[in-house]
């Protein structure tokens, strides 16, 4: 097989055969494919396309491309992914939730790349916490707590690693087929039976709009399908962050606030989503009523017990959710007043990512450090009102340059006389019976 061939099938709209599809999988990790080939191949898949058929395929092939984790058959295992947003820390809210209601969530988080964190920053923030954990170890905490969170390991999908490197550099992101099998080659090598996938619509995300999120939380859907996983997807806003910190140390405390009882209308809202769908495709509960089940536990304490359970069986210090000084402290905090009167319209997404990225929370490259104290912490989101010389937002950075960030952070906010209307938080729902819009 000559892979130029390969190339001109796919540029020329072809479909290609499971063969062929293994044969780039195999030659992108032995280096017999050149990048320059790849990259060829990956802008005619994001020109062209790809039907179910290859995408099931190629997907199957970048998850066996590396080592997959063996989880226990006869339990409800469970997993949830988010496609990226600002402010996003549902997993430590939902994860503790749901296991402290009996399912079993052994998962594995990213780090943050570009103006979204990742959920493996955010918890290496806490002192101790260890994310880098031999199976043994994984898995005996994820049987004894139900819950336990690492990053990939070394050799989880090789053939993603490779391509999303490419896929960055070629402008090839943003393609359905791509992201797809990018994320669910990755997810199932995780092993979950049922897995729940957030993905995120607007400005702030890799989907700009709601019927492109559909299309391609209806793909993964089906690829989870024809793998015998349970999945379903929740289309979810992200137009501006969720809650009211971005960074690493300052997302977990906020998430440790909403679980001792803080009111975050938009944070709790898409947590009882996300952790009422796991409890039904897990368990078989009606959606209601596990989204009132997801809810209590959240308030009740128990997913905070949960929580701290976690952090103390992968080696971190638990009296962070008493003593948030714990978490250590930036060198400088920056407060951004409003030079305008009005309601606030919007507080753009990406904005405040990059702006957190600017105060040393996130990393511009691979694997360049990121400061966990670092962060945006919001005082204002849309529909609040603001007057002249309020504050909108504090920075918390260690760097000594800060014209940028407060720039940024200024230029996030969008003001009107009027108050805006409420924006919708949760647009849609895809299972493999249908798209339900809500
Ligand atoms: N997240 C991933 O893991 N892969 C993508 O392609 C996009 C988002």
């Amino acid at each position: 097989m000559r892979f130029v061939e390969i190339i001109r099938k796919k540029r020329d709209g072809g479909t290609l055969t499971r063969e062929e599809l293994s044969f780039f999988i195999e030659g992108i990790c032995n280096g017999s494919i050149p990048d320059y080939q790849t990259s060829a191949l990956l802008m005619a898949v994001f020109l062209k396309g790809m039907d179910d058929g290859e995408t099931a395929a190629l997907c199957q092939l970048m998850t066996e491309s590396g080592s997959v984790l063996e989880l226990d058959e006869s339990l409800p295992t469970v997993d949830k992914h988010s496609t990226g947003g600002v402010g996003d820390k549902t997993t430590f809210i939902i994860s503790p939730a749901v296991a402290s209601l009996g399912l079993y969530v052994a998962k594995m988080s990213g780090r943050g790349l570009g103006h979204t964190g990742g959920t493996i920053d955010k918890l290496e923030a806490i002192p101790g916490f260890r994310t880098e954990l031999e199976p043994d170890e994984f898995k005996r905490i994820y049987m004894e707590t139900g819950l336990c969170i690492i990053g990939q390991t070394g050799n989880m999908v090789p053939a993603d690693k490779i391509l999303y490197g490419l896929r960055d550099l070629t402008a090839t992101v943003d393609s359905i087929p791509l992201i797809a099998t990018s994320i669910m080659s990755k997810k199932l090598a995780g092993g979950a039976k049922s897995m729940v996938l957030d993905v995120k619509a607007g400005e702030g995300s890799f989907m700009k709009d709601e019927q492109a999120a559909i299309e391609l939380a209806k793909v993964m859907v089906r690829i989870g399908d024809m793998n015998g996983r349970n999945v379903s997807a929740l289309i979810t806003t992200m137009d501006q962050p969720l809650g009211y910190c971005v960074g690493n140390a300052i997302e977990v405390e906020e998430s440790i606030e909403m679980l001792k009882g803080k009111d975050i209308p938009d944070l709790m809202e898409i947590s009882t989503a996300l952790a009422g769908e796991m409890l039904h495709l897990a368990k078989g509960t009606p959606v209601d009523k596990a989204r009132v089940l997801a809810a209590e536990s959240m308030k009740n304490g128990k997913a905070l017990e949960k929580l701290k359970e976690m952090i103390r069986a992968q080696g971190g210090d638990d009296r962070v959710a008493e003593d948030y000084s714990l978490f250590g402290q930036s060198g400088h905090i920056l407060e951004v007043f409003s030079e305008e009167e009005g309601y606030v319209t919007s507080v753009k997404a990406m904005g405040i990512g990059k702006a957190s990225m600017d105060c040393g929370a996130g990393r511009t490259e691979k694997d360049s450090p990121v400061d966990h104290t670092a962060g945006v912490r919001l005082d204002k989101k849309a529909g609040d009102h603001v007057r002249k010389g309020e504050r909108l937002a504090r920075a918390y950075t260690s760097f000594e340059e800060h014209g940028e960030i407060i720039r940024g952070i200024r230029q996030s906010y969008t003001f009107s006389k009027e108050k805006p209307k409420k924006r919708k938080l949760i647009l849609a729902r895809v299972t493999r019976q249908g798209t339900e819009r809500l």
